[in-house]
């Protein structure tokens, strides 16, 4: 695939299509509202409670395509795209990876919680435009929505992106609800200094696992896991979790995720 076919493709914007893009983003907005209303804040405060967290964190969410998120993510270092400059010149075979391919057509979120990432995005952009890459369109409106972000984050919130597929179904209003809660509990858990992450990338995993499992109990579906603990390590990690913190308090549950935090940190 080569620039000029990216920038008709998927990533390129004519009116039609964020004609089309504004509905969607009207039906997600439609569909978040009931989540966000009182008695869902309720259910978030009260698991955060059975895990010993007070749920005292501002956040915003912000709704852009799917395939803008999954490029948010590659340009913010994820895909192991470690190296920017290589990341933005890899930028036409990231787009026809299944990593991305397959994911394009799911709603998915994602929790920014520290400037570093938007900072890693800024500099992919500008790696993006000295290569002469032709989707200004995409360069720009990245830009703005990075500021976006950051205005957020300078106010001491958590950003939260939902990433909407331009085709197909949406979501139901269960696996919204469920990805808005998980991200929101990723907020939770950095805002007390849990990120297994920022130890070592090779600890992510158990920020996932706890995202996961809490996630899963605001659904009332933590019984799920017993089954879904072969689906990938994340997976594996939130049924880990579940059995380490059975039959624990609130308090002790946070108790234990911090020993386990500090013994990794130790490592
Ligand atoms: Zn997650």
């Amino acid at each position: 695939m080569d620039a000029k076919s990216i920038d008709r493709g998927a990533i390129a914007h004519d009116l039609k299509e964020m004609a089309l893009k504004r509905g969607r983003f009207l039906q997600a907005n439609a569909l978040i509202q009931p989540i966000l209303s009182r008695p869902k804040q309720a259910g978030l405060k009260k698991v955060a409670a059975n895990y010993g967290f007070k749920l005292n964190i501002g956040y915003s969410i912000e709704i852009i395509s799917a395939d803008d998120k999954y490029l948010f993510n590659y340009f913010s270092g994820a895909f192991n795209n470690n190296d920017l400059k290589k990341g933005a010149e890899n930028l036409p075979k990231f787009i026809s990876d299944p990593r991305f391919t397959d994911r394009i057509s799911r709603l998915s979120g994602r929790a920014v919680y520290h400037k570093k990432f938007t900072v890693k995005v800024a500099k992919s952009l500008e790696h993006l435009r000295r290569l002469g890459y032709p989707a200004q369109g995409f360069i720009s409106r990245m830009h703005s929505f990075c500021g976006k972000v950051n205005r957020e984050l300078a106010q001491g919130k958590g950003v939260i992106i939902l990433g909407i597929p331009r085709e197909g179904e949406i979501a139901t209003l269960g696996d919204m609800e469920y990805i808005l809660a998980h991200e929101i509990f990723h907020l939770l858990l950095f805002k007390n200094g849990i990120y297994f992450e920022g130890i070592d990338k090779k600890y992510a995993p158990y920020d996932e696992g706890l995202a996961i499992l809490l996630g899963h109990s605001y659904m009332c579906t933590e019984h799920r896991l017993d089954k879904k603990r072969n689906k990938n390590e994340e997976f594996r990690r939130a049924y880990w979790w579940k059995n380490n913190l059975a039959y624990l308090t609130g308090k002790e549950r946070a108790e234990k995720i911090k020993k386990v935090h500090l013994k990794m940190s130790r490592e």
